[in-house]
């Protein structure tokens, strides 16, 4: 589902991704995990088309993230016009450490407004879905609640649903827990186990160590623009091949 190859990516003369190479099949759950600065964040939003990149390819459902072939000429590739950059973004849902609702909005306008602008659905399709979304995020019973009025776990819950309403191939979290008190962690990570186990697929950057051992198919540590070390979760949290992934889990466990 989602292939990248040797991504490349500098911020200046600060090489961020430095090639970069991964493929994550339909249903699989990884965990990205990795000292601060090590990319986690560029990684994710390269991805979902948030920035550019300087060298490889990424491929989501088979088309290249941010271009497009060209029959021949000399540049292989030529860059997506904005529009058909939003098109291919909107099919790949991202969930933030800060949920990054639309204050002005209730819970019902937020989750509906992307589904009824970007795809179309008219708004009685779009509220029946954004219910069933909320639903799945036992969040129903505050469509008409403002962001405002939320607790960061319920507003993290409404910053999923918003996602999946847009019937999303792949879900990107990054660090979905970071900014919540340590009492609302639990009800955000028991929608992602939850969403886990209905086959969606996801690549969390954690720190919730717990969550990536437990529920997650693979890990990846990332230290320098690199993937360090990557295999099923239970291995690398056991028996980490690398002395550099040894260090920091050391340093997190
Ligand atoms: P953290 O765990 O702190 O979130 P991270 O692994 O997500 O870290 P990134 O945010 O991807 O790390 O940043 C990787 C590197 O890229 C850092 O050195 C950072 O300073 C740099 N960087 C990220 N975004 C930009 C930007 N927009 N402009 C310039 N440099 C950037
Ligand atoms: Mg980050």
């Amino acid at each position: 589902t989602v292939s990248l190859d040797k991504v490349v990516k500098r911020f200046g003369t600060n090489t961020v991704l430095d090639g970069v190479s991964l493929d994550i099949t339909k249903g699989e759950v990884v965990a990205i995990i990795g000292p601060s600065g090590s990319g986690k964040s560029t990684l994710l939003r390269c991805i979902n088309g948030l920035e550019k990149i300087d060298g490889g390819s990424i491929l989501v459902n088979g088309e290249e993230i941010g271009r497009r072939p060209t029959p021949n000429g000399r540049h292989p590739y030529a860059e997506l016009k904005p529009q058909e950059l939003a098109r291919q973004r909107a099919h790949i849902g991202m969930v933030f450490q800060s949920f990054n609702l639309f204050p002005s909005m209730t819970v019902l306008e937020n989750v509906t407004l992307a589904p009824r602008t970007v795809l179309g659905l008219s708004a009685e399709k779009a509220r029946a879905s954004a219910l069933e979304h909320l639903g799945a995020v036992a969040m129903a019973d505050f469509a008409d609640r403002y962001p405002r009025t939320l607790s960061g776990g319920q507003q993290q819950r409404v910053a999923i649903a918003r996602a999946l309403a847009m019937e999303p191939s792949v879900m990107l979290f990054d660090e979905p827990t970071s900014a919540l008190d340590p009492e609302l962690v639990g009800e955000v990570i028991r929608v992602l186990k939850d969403l886990a186990t209905r086959g969606f697929t996801m690549i969390v950057v954690t720190h919730e160590m717990g969550f990536a051992r437990d529920v997650c198919d693979r890990v990846i540590f990332m230290e320098g623009g690199e993937i360090v070390e990557s295999g099923a979760a239970r291995g690398v949290f056991t028996s980490p091949i690398n002395v550099r992934t040894q260090q920091f889990l050391q340093r997190v466990l």
